[in-house]
């Protein structure tokens, strides 16, 4: 009888996998052409100083329209580009096209990247970052490339070399999402990091919960002995806000300051001049 179940099983099942492989092969064609069909485009979220309240650069995230399904979240499409091997072309496409942004601003601020593990191992990264430097004429030291840990704990000695190839271009690198991910402690110290990206899932509930706030406490206290800035992502309410000016928080980034959006919108940042009637009406990026 169990036999008869499991035969039963295989057949249900096995038409709905073959599927679900064709899907998978037509979505790994679609983000390969995602480039040359104009589909991808970045959006740009801001970063802000928590003394000052000044905005010092933006975030670039990446946005695939895809023709039929529509927005694809990051989160469904990065993971397939880095199993199928296109996340190397479209991280170049990423780098190049958000340097030349930056380059194009009047204003010096900084500018984030996403590098993904497979870039940082791919191994050309530094010449790629060198060339791009060059090509679009930005400041490096305007450029931050964000890592996250996975990044690191794959093969060290191979990052270790990347990463400081990286600094001597003069670059910044992040640590991307800290607090989500295993054997972070030691990482920080080992690798050359310029500032720490707090995951927004340990800034949640730091205002109602002592445990959350316990635990960004030690953050704090982890990243002030390193001598390492703080930035807090994902900052949504004005209580976690008060929270992080409590701690010395060096900066956020958040939904409270700005969502990712097309450049156009942050006009009154990036050309020097004032805010328009119209920036004023659909921005809430002032922290108050
Ligand atoms: P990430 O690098 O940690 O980027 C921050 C994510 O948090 C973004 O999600 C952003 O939209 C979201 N976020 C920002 N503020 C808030 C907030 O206040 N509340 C909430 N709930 N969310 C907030 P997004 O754009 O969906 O990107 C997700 C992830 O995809 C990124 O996380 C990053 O790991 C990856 N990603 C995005 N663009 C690129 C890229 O160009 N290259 C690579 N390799 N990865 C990328
Ligand atoms: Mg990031
Ligand atoms: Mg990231
Ligand atoms: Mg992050």
């Amino acid at each position: 009888e169990a036999k008869m179940q499991g035969r039963g099983l295989y057949c249900v099942f096995e038409p709905s996998m073959g599927e679900h492989l064709r899907d998978r092969r037509q979505f790994e064609h679609d983000i390969r052409h995602a480039i040359s069909r104009k589909e991808l485009r970045l959006v740009y979220q801001p970063q802000a100083q928590l003394q000052s309240n000044e905005v010092f650069g933006f975030e670039a995230l990446l946005r695939w329209d895809h023709p039929e399904r529509g927005a694809v979240p990051p989160a469904v499409f990065i993971p397939v580009a880095e199993e199928c091997g296109a996340i190397l072309k479209i991280g170049e496409w990423v780098l190049r096209t958000a340097c030349a942004e930056a380059a194009s601003w009047q204003q010096p601020l900084a500018i984030s990247v996403n590098v993904s593990a497979m870039q940082l191992h791919g191994g050309n990264l530094p010449e790629l970052v060198g060339a791009v430097l060059k090509e679009t004429g930005l400041d490096p030291f305007r450029l931050e490339l964000e890592i996250t840990e996975t990044c690191l704990i794959k093969d060290i000695g191979r990052a270790l070399a990347a990463l400081r190839q990286l600094k001597s271009l003069g670059v910044q690198i992040a640590m991307d999402d800290f607090g989500t991910g295993y054997s972070s402690l030691s990482n920080l110290r080992a690798f050359p990091f310029d500032k720490i990206k707090v995951d927004q899932s340990l800034i949640r509930a730091v205002d109602t919960s002592d445990e959350a706030a316990a635990v960004m406490r030690a953050v704090f206290g982890l990243a002030r002995g390193l001598k390492l800035p703080v930035l807090a992502e994902g900052v949504e309410t004005d209580a976690e806000l008060t929270f992080l000016r409590q701690e010395a928080c060096d900066a956020i980034q958040g939904y409270l300051l700005g969502r990712p959006c097309p450049i156009s919108d942050f006009a009154q940042h990036t050309s020097g001049k004032g805010r328009t009637p119209a920036s004023r009406r659909q921005s809430n990026h002032e922290l108050r």
